[in-house]
């Protein structure tokens, strides 16, 4: 079997359904996981998948190819990816699998995929593609079954969380998969909610389930703005992202939403360590040093940030994307629903509202992602001269993950993206005038490695 291995992407394997996923080559990746799972020492795999229409066709080949390697599959149904990752650690399984393709249209699938307590990444992805052309796995009769987790990660919810005030909120998961188990969820907290696209459609006929978008949050905007709500929140399709709008109906990115966490962990946790990717602001690195912590910049990419809330042992960790982990009272994945459960709770114990919740944070200006096309062959050299180039400048850059320059008055970052043949730029600085200039010189020079 030959499969397409532009679709074994850097964190996940996602891909057109009916062009490179449809036919064997579920059954197949399901074989090579099951492999993968067992010369880990591993044997149980839970399984789940997301609301898409083609995603019952494909959880199910896979849950037969892990079984033919060996492996006994516990298949929990359609879920959010958080309970699948919930089921994981709560019942004690040795690795598991996530059909979705999370905030992509409607013809995309694929699969997220974990052993152990990590998430497969890189090579471990590159592997199993491998392991499908060689014709090469694990052979056995796994035992195959079906659970309910949802009931449970409910629960745990409802265990941790209760609320003295009301809080009104309105709650748009793009017709994605985490409608129907949050709305009922927050009725039950006592959450006053104004729910906005929660019903199950993998059509998305309303927008994309994407908060990172603006377009995309602007019905949440209007609908909290309308009703003067607390809080807007707008989840992926999978429910392992968050967008927030606060009740002036301005975005609050990951960034700043991990602000917030960190003063409040940090008040428990003196000294520890924040977790965060390359591309957010200095001021978190500013708040986080003025609460106490230690902040940590990464790379960027949901694997890579895991894996190292892991390693350092950090309490909490997050992307500017909206990917939020907490190892504080918790598993340590990404989770959107706890991560708004966490950031209500700040909420109803200060009682103030979230832009009041970023009190004394310095408002620096920041371009959005800027995408500049580059094939897959040459953005890696792009990059490596580049940081050649402002190195040669004696500036400070951190190359960490591609390089990020730092002026006086901002800083700009250029990195190439892991899922597509692109350099991703962007830059911040103290004012918009300095911005404009970083932006302008900056994109000049890129400009210059780019043949
Ligand atoms: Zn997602």
């Amino acid at each position: 079997m030959e499969p397409n291995r532009n679709i074994f992407r850097e964190y996940d394997i996602r891909a057109v359904y009916e062009e490179d996923l449809k036919g064997e080559l579920p059954y197949y990746l399901g074989k090579s996981f099951g492999s993968a799972v067992k010369k880990d020492g591993g044997k149980s795999v839970c399984i789940g998948g997301d609301n898409r229409l083609t995603t019952p066709e494909m959880k199910d080949k896979m849950i037969k190819g892990i079984s033919e390697s060996g492996c006994n599959v516990a298949d929990v149904g359609i879920v959010p990816t958080p309970v699948l990752y919930f089921a994981i650690h709560k019942y004690g399984f040795d690795a598991g699998a996530m059909v979705t393709a999370s905030h992509n249209p409607p013809e995309f699938n694929g699969v997220k995929m974990v052993i152990g307590n990590k998430s497969l990444y890189g090579k471990d992805i590159q592997k199993l593609a491998d392991l499908i052309e060689k014709n090469d796995f694990e052979k056995g009769h796994g035992e195959i079954r079906t659970m309910e987790a949802d009931g449970d990660y409910a629960d745990f919810m409802l265990k941790n969380f209760s609320f003295k005030n009301t809080l009104r909120v309105g709650i748009d998961t793009g017709n994605g998969t985490l409608g129907p188990l949050i709305v009922p969820l927050f009725k039950k907290l006592g959450i006053d909610v104004f729910p906005l696209y929660t019903d199950s459609d993998p059509s998305f006929p309303n927008h994309l389930p994407d908060p990172l978008v603006p377009e995309n949050l602007k019905d949440l905007i209007k609908t909290v703005l309308d009703n003067k709500l607390d809080i807007g929140l707008g989840y992926d399709g999978d429910g392992d992202r968050l967008g927030v709008v606060d009740e002036n109906g301005g975005i609050l990115w990951g960034d700043q939403l991990l602000i917030i966490y960190a003063r409040e962990i940090l008040k428990k946790s003196p000294g520890a360590s924040v977790i965060f990717d390359v591309k957010c602001s200095k001021s978190l690195e500013e708040e986080v040093k003025k609460a106490g912590g230690v902040p940590v910049m990464w790379k960027t990419g949901h694997s890579l940030i895991e894996n190292k809330l892991h390693t350092e042992k950090a309490p909490l960790a997050g992307e500017l994307s909206g990917h939020l982990y907490f190892a504080d009272d918790y598993y340590g994945f990404d989770d959107a629903v706890y991560a708004s459960l966490r950031l209500l709770r700040i909420m109803d114990r200060t009682g103030k509202k979230p832009s009041a919740l970023l009190y004394g944070v310095k408002k620096y200006h920041a371009t959005p992602e800027i995408r500049i096309e580059l094939p897959d062959e040459k953005k890696f050299e792009a990059v490596e001269n580049i940081k050649s180039h402002f190195t040669s400048k004696n500036l400070r850059i951190s190359d960490i993950d591609g390089v990020k320059v730092f002026f006086t008055d901002g800083w700009a970052l250029v990195r190439a993206s892991n899922t597509q043949p692109a350099l991703v730029v962007r830059m911040e600085a103290e004012n918009a005038g300095s911005l404009e200039k970083i932006k302008k010189e900056f994109l000049a020079t890129v400009d210059t490695f780019l043949v």
